[in-house]
């Protein structure tokens, strides 16, 4: 007897069925980009642009700033696709999952002019200027201040492990808008163009060579008053909002998915039953945390505020992605000498995977926040 499951506590939107073979398409004319391990952290200018000319940025923002209109669970189809296939998605990323979003809800209409065509269109991009030295997990102690004159906002202070400062046009930071204040109160959110006079950026150079961080000062910024993004004081609520969309996309459990399309393509028709067992065992854990994801997705697009959910799916998706490259080298021999696309993308994330629960926040206070909201006091 044939039975019929619900698998989702709600339909998808639209004609996902077109949306999805509409951006395969878009992929497969651009295969030869694709395959990128840990994809959303690779810049590729050209790439966002061509994504953007297509329509699948800015998708859930309204015509009239560049957007799409287009239903959140429609944009979550189109960002698994491309992080499936590994497309280097880097340059536009934080704009369209984050900041696109935010100055929406909270800017201006300065700031909406200024950048959400540009975010939309894939040629402007944006950074979290969040972390500070001493404020990174106790974010709330952040020291970076914002300081209004009679010429705009005035701005000192030092971020850090900022991704990808270098390549983008404006930095979104949690700064210290009120004199005196302390911990979570009296913190602002501003919109820091990255060529603004007084703004140096400093490259910090990761394990694997490459240059992701730096270190972003400010000394003594000059900002227009309509830099402030939504309510002075505020921006402690405001910024954890934005994590609730940061924390629990497909992002945090398909970093590594080039790896295991790798190992399936490797495995053949004929696997070994070690092999078959690891690549079921593997696609039954990536399926739950794929239904986890997308009814937390449902909730932010219901207006819902997730935060325990989005920390779930963050917490297990990064374990599951960590521990990937590691259960696949167990199993497969990949020596330094071997170079076809399983040994070197195994090799490559073998290096970045330990990061995976560190960004965004790390596993220790993503448990932490999981534990007080399940009731732990
Ligand atoms: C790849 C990557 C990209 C990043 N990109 C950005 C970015 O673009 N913008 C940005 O602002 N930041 C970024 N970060 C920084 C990231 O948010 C911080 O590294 C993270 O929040 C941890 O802060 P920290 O490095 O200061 O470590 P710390 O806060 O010093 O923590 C060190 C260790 O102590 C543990 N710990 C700390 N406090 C507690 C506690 N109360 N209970 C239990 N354990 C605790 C932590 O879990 C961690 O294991 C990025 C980080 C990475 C790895």
């Amino acid at each position: 007897m044939q039975q019929s499951f619900t698998i989702f506590p709600f339909d998808l939107p639209g004609d996902v069925t077109t949306l999805r073979a509409d951006i395969r398409a878009f992929l497969g004319a651009h295969a030869v980009k694709l395959g990128v391990p840990n994809c959303w952290l690779i810049c590729d200018p050209d790439f966002s642009k061509a994504l953007g000319a297509a329509g699948f940025l800015g998708m859930t923002l309204p015509k009239d700033v560049g957007g799409h209109d287009r239903h959140p669970l429609e944009r979550y189809v189109v960002i698994e696709e491309l992080l499936a296939a590994g497309a280097p998605v880097g340059a536009h990323w934080i704009a369209d999952r984050q900041t696109a979003p935010l100055i929406l809800r909270y800017g201006s209409d300065e700031a909406k002019a200024r950048y959400l065509p540009g975010m939309c269109a894939g040629e402007l991009y944006a950074c979290i200027g969040l972390s500070e030295p001493g404020a990174g997990s106790d974010l709330a102690s952040v020291r970076s201040t914002a300081r209004l004159t009679s010429d705009g906002w005035r701005i000192s202070g030092q971020k850090i492990w900022t991704s990808s400062a270098h390549l983008s046009h404006v930095m979104l930071a949690l700064l210290r808008s009120e004199e005196g204040s302390e911990r979570n109160a009296g913190l602002s959110q501003f919109l820091i163009p990255m060529d603004a006079p007084g703004v140096t950026i400093r490259p910090i150079i990761d394990m694997s060579g490459e240059h992701h961080f730096n270190e972003v000062f400010f000394d003594d910024v000059l900002l227009p008053e309509w830099a402030l993004i939504g309510t002075r004081g505020q921006g402690w609520t405001q910024a954890t909002a934005e994590l609730a969309l940061e924390r629990s996309g497909p992002e945090r459990y398909l970093s590594s998915h080039v790896l295991m399309t790798a190992l399936i393509d490797a495995a053949g028709t004929d696997p070994d039953p070690e092999l078959r067992t690891l690549i079921g065992e593997l696609t039954a854990e990536l399926w739950t945390l794929r239904q986890m994801s997308m009814s937390t997705a449902a909730k932010l697009a219901a207006g819902e505020d997730p935060m325990v959910e989005a920390s779930m799916v963050k917490d297990l998706g990064n374990s599951f992605e960590q521990a990937l490259p590691q259960r696949v080298q167990a199993l497969v021999d990949c020596p330094s000498t071997r170079q076809d696309d399983l040994a070197k993308l195994m090799r490559s994330l073998l290096i970045s995977a330990p990061s995976f629960s560190l960004r965004g926040g790390t596993r220790e206070i993503i448990r932490g926040i999981i534990a007080r909201g399940l009731g732990l006091r």
